[in-house]
């Protein structure tokens, strides 16, 4: 979208406009941004890596004129479509792409290899097929596929469990009490970075009242150069972090998520 309201001034921005505004009033204001016509929250990207100058999107984005048509958003094809058409498929999340010489000689993910072949899981011994799959294509097949974020397949979290896709993940704006001291895949739009006290920076999804992603400061340079990104590309981006849900710190409710590591996280800069 190029135009968003402010709900705080309530003025109508352009983004080329919105990206010009001094940037302690952008942080303010950014959380506060709707559609014009159907109101839906907004998220403002000022930068994106595909080259894309300043907009708005929202997400999820229906029955709104102003929303992208569906063929320009990006959905993939090959890989994340696999992953519909063999619904029995169990899913084996791979963690270790792009990071082999960070987890190298790590016991708990060594022995498997890549292979997708059958292999017995699952109770009674059903004989499925197992497919690897790297965290982004999940992220990609959670924002484009109501399908897949409602399947029944089984994905298997090395080291961890194995759990449903539709138990698994959770969107940030669904997080509530009923997730504090659960494991899950939080997914979502980030909506800016905030450095914190501790040299550690904070990914925030939405208002204070919203859950944020606490990256600490000994993993923030890994958690970078793994995704190829700088903090300020990471606002308006797509995201899913693998982690425990957590209420409050010092006096105060904060929910937020701290990742196991920095690869268990994916981002995806698509509209
Ligand atoms: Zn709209």
């Amino acid at each position: 979208m190029d135009v968003a309201k402010c709900t705080l001034d309530g003025s109508e921005y352009s983004a080329v406009k919105f990206a010009k505004l001094p940037p302690p009033e952008i942080a303010i204001k950014r959380r506060h941004l709707i559609c014009i016509r159907c109101s839906t929250r907004a998220i403002f990207v000022k930068e994106a890596r595909s080259g894309q100058g300043p907009h708005f999107r929202a997400r999820p984005h229906v029955n709104c004129p102003l929303a992208a048509p569906e063929s320009e958003q990006g959905e993939g094809g090959g890989e994340d479509k696999d992953m519909l058409r063999n619904p029995g498929d169990h899913i084996v999340l791979d963690l270790r792409y792009g990071a082999a010489e960070l987890v190298n000689g790590d016991p708990e993910s060594g022995a498997e290899g890549g292979t997708r072949g059958g292999r017995h899981v699952g109770p009674g011994g059903n004989r499925q097929a197992v497919s690897k799959r790297r965290l982004r294509p999940i992220l990609k097949n959670l924002i484009f596929l109501e399908e897949f974020r409602r399947s029944d397949q089984t994905i298997e979290l090395p080291g961890f469990d194995v759990f449903r896709v539709h138990d698994l993940f959770v969107n940030f704006s669904e997080v509530t009490d009923a997730h504090v001291g659960r494991f899950k895949g939080f997914w979502g739009d980030i909506q800016d970075i905030r450095p914190g006290k501790n040299k550690e920076h904070w990914i925030n999804t939405g208002d204070k009242e919203d859950v944020s992603v606490v990256i600490r400061q000994d993993i923030c340079a890994s958690f970078l150069s793994y995704h190829r990104i700088k903090w300020s590309e990471l606002e308006g981006m797509h995201f899913l972090v693998f982690g425990w849900l957590n209420r409050g710190g010092k006096n105060n409710n904060k929910l937020w998520i701290r990742p196991e590591g920095f690869e268990f996280t994916a981002i995806y800069d698509g509209m």
